[in-house]
């Protein structure tokens, strides 16, 4: 693009006719004419009449070949924004279709930037793609900034350094994915200038310097792939490939790399006539030079998103340094150059169905901005094409100015949750654009939105369920009904809990105490007592479960208190009696007088290990340690020490029963009774029976004076021939 010479509205007439047939010329004159017309008195900052601008602009637009419509908006660009003209008089005096492209390029002059951080950016971009409802706006809009940076040196700088970052952040890259080079590539060199004069000037000398060494080495390549492709009659235009200063820099920054080993690198471009002369040149240049592996890449066969075609290698040149070569038609030449300023390009014979491809071009562009930057591989790219999903999107402003991207159909509440769920819940009303609007309605591109909010708010209402798009809002929403349940079911299980304990007996104080509730909660696993409760609110587990391990401690406690009380009960009884009734040779530790009574069940005597326990009003009951009626938990809690008083003596007898089983001969119960009358022992019942299998069993009661004594018997019997086993009874 030329940059230097300002051109004249004559220069641009003229380079429009060269392309244009004659009517359409005198349209763009036309427009040329109202536009002097009504900027006449205005001037830039540089001094200049203000009318200078828009012919730029449309000089840039005529460069790219673009329709009359595009060009003649190109003069008229300003004239709404700037002067007393309407959109209704640009549609009376010219048509609807330059009335729309004025007002387009009017309305995306109105967007303020304001990027802090790529993902603004990029929301940003994608939404002024989405409000300029024609590409052409885009088109015209990127002429309009290319001609300001060009001019930027008559504004002030910070505003220079605001306009130039702008740049940067939002049209170059619009530029680039719409795959106008020369436009990106000047943008970004330009800004460059601004934001970083001092890198800028020292790439431009360094270039300088290396300028000649170049130019040399370059025309020498040159010359031998002519001569090669002149050998094989293929037509050729080859030149050496100019670097850009920006893409140095960035280089030079991000790779963090010396500028010679970015701008030695050599490169050259071939353009052909035929696709087939593309392969051929290619084959030609891998016999000349040694092709780099891993550098081929063929954007014939898989074109980059932005429709850039060309084939690339890397070759080792003839002084054994890299050599980068491109080849690519003079097609695919303009399109890498002009990108889709190409495809929009005027030509008569498109005219016809240029309507009814606009739509589906439009598209079209807008998913390739979308994918881009995420997708490499040319067939996942044609797959992404599919979803279709740049165009179900929605780019709103908060106050603040920055851009948010919403599902389109998105209403307030989706804005509200996606700043922030407090917001969302606190949600009342919103303004849009200034104006109150209600909360189900649909944001569109370019909206204000402005969420009034309430703490005393309660919260979000069922339906908004139904009228928000975003899963984030519904899943906030969701959320919020589900923590209210969680309130409701932490209070219903609360209730249950206390009712269960209320039936279990116990104070309702004393069993729920923050620590017993910690112990309890742990033992179910709950992080917190309220995940108890609410746990039991939506019957996960059932309140008699936590309500009897609540009282469970309690009732412990109570039970020692039960066992107290019945003691000094005992206590008391046996102390308003003169004597003991009975002796029973048994002790209980440190208490004296208390009526004890040996238990029937397992017969102790004295040598037994024993326990006793405190009974309902009858005293203390002692039982032998083993045996299996005082292993109940009722009496567990019960127990108290005991013990014999003196070893036993002959004057005590104790009564125990044996049970004796052996083979059911004739004579052997005689035999047993006679063992025992003879060690002096007396018997106080006998029975004995006999199975179809001949074993015998025989129990005995005989009053015995300790454990001795009994061990002295049970040898005795089980010396009796026929006798198997003898043991003792605990009924
Ligand atoms: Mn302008």
């Amino acid at each position: 693009m030329s940059t230097d010479n300002i051109l004249t509205a004559e220069d641009v007439i003229q380079g429009a006719s060269k392309y244009l047939p004659e009517k359409d010329v005198d349209f763009v004159q036309r427009a040329y004419h109202y536009a002097e017309n009504a900027h006449r008195e205005q001037f830039r900052k540089s001094g200049e009449p203000y009318i200078n601008h828009p012919i730029q602009v449309a000089s840039i637009l005529v460069e790219l070949e673009m329709d009359p419509a595009t060009v003649s908006c190109g003069f008229l660009h300003d004239v709404v924004e700037d002067t007393n003209v309407t959109i209704e008089d640009l549609e009376d005096e010219f048509n609807a279709e330059v009335a729309m492209l004025v007002d387009g390029v009017t309305k995306l002059g109105k967007i303020k930037y304001k990027s802090k951080e790529a993902q603004q950016a990029e929301n940003h971009r994608k939404m002024f793609v989405a409000m300029a409802k024609d590409i052409r706006v885009i088109l015209i809009k990127l002429a309009d900034r290319l001609h300001n940076m060009r001019t930027l040196k008559h504004l002030p700088p910070p505003k220079q350094r605001r306009i130039a970052n702008e740049t940067l952040e939002i049209f170059a890259p619009i530029a680039h994915r719409l795959g106008i080079s020369t436009i990106k590539w000047e943008l970004e060199d330009t800004a460059l200038r601004y934001l970083n004069p001092q890198q800028y000037y020292r790439i431009v000398n360094l270039m300088k310097q290396k300028r000649n060494e170049r130019e040399y080495y370059i025309h020498d390549v040159v010359d031998e792939i002519h001569q090669q492709l002149n050998d094989v009659n293929i037509q050729a235009e080859i030149s050496g490939r100019p670097k850009h200063l920006y893409s140095i820099y960035r280089k030079m920054v991000m790779q963090n790399k010396q500028f010679n080993e970015i701008y030695d690198l050599l490169a050259v471009r071939v353009i052909v006539n035929s696709i087939k002369d593309c392969y051929a040149v290619l084959g030609i240049i891998h016999t000349c030079w040694k092709p780099m592996p891993g550098r081929f890449k063929d954007y014939i066969a898989m074109p980059k998103p932005n429709l850039y075609q060309s084939l690339h290698t890397t070759v080792i040149g003839p002084k054994g340094d890299p050599l980068e070569v491109q080849i690519r038609t003079k097609d695919m030449h303009e399109i890498a150059e002009f990108g889709i300023a190409a495809h929009w390009a005027y030509k008569e014979d498109k005219q016809l169905d240029k309507k009814r491809s606009f739509e589906d071009k439009l598209t079209w562009f807008r998913e390739i901005l979308e994918w881009q930057n995420d997708t490499h591989d040319a067939e996942e790219f044609m797959e992404t094409l599919k979803m279709d999903l740049f165009s179900d999107m929605v780019y709103v402003f908060t106050p603040k100015g920055d851009v948010l991207e919403l599902p389109s159909g998105s209403v307030p509440i989706d804005f509200a949750y996606r700043i922030h769920t407090e917001i969302g819940n606190q949600t009342i009303g919103s303004k849009v654009n200034g104006k109150m609007e209600p909360l189900d309605y649909q944001l569109k591109t370019g909206d204000i939105v402005e969420i009034m909010t309430s703490k005393h708010s309660y919260g979000p209402s069922r339906d908004w369920l139904k009228i928000t798009k975003t899963s984030q809002a519904k899943n906030k929403i969701k959320q919020f009904f589900k923590k209210q349940q969680r309130e409701e079911n932490i209070a219903k299980g609360k209730e249950q809990i206390e009712k269960e304990l209320n039936q279990l007996n116990v104070d309702l104080k004393e069993v729920l105490t923050p620590e017993n509730l910690r112990k309890v909660g742990e033992k179910f696993n709950f992080n917190n007592e309220e995940d108890m409760y609410a746990a039991v609110g939506y019957q996960g587990i059932t309140a008699a479960q936590i309500a009897t391990r609540l009282a469970d401690k309690v009732k412990k406690q109570k039970k020692t208190q039960d066992f107290e009380k019945a003691l000094e009960e005992v206590k008391q009884e046996v102390g308003s009696r003169k004597k003991p009734k009975a002796d029973s040779g048994v002790k209980v530790k440190g208490v004296d007088n208390l009526l004890i009574r040996l238990s029937k069940c397992c017969n102790p005597v004295p040598g037994d290990e024993i326990v006793g326990y405190i009974t309902k009003g009858r005293g203390v009951s002692v039982h032998r340690a083993d045996c299996p009626n005082v292993k109940t938990d009722e009496i567990q809690g019960r127990l108290l020490e005991v013990e014999w008083e003196g070893a036993g003596s002959d004057s005590k007898q104790f009564s125990v029963d044996i049970e004796i089983s052996g083979y059911d001969r004739h004579g052997l119960l005689n035999e047993v009774l006679q063992v025992i009358n003879e060690t002096k022992t007396s018997i106080t019942a006998v029975t004995g029976k006999s199975d179809q299998k001949q074993m015998a069993t025989i129990n005995i009661t005989i009053m015995i004076h300790n454990i001795s004594h009994l061990r002295k018997i049970v040898d005795r019997v089980k010396q009796i021939p026929d006798v198997y086993t003898v043991r003792r009874k605990i009924q």
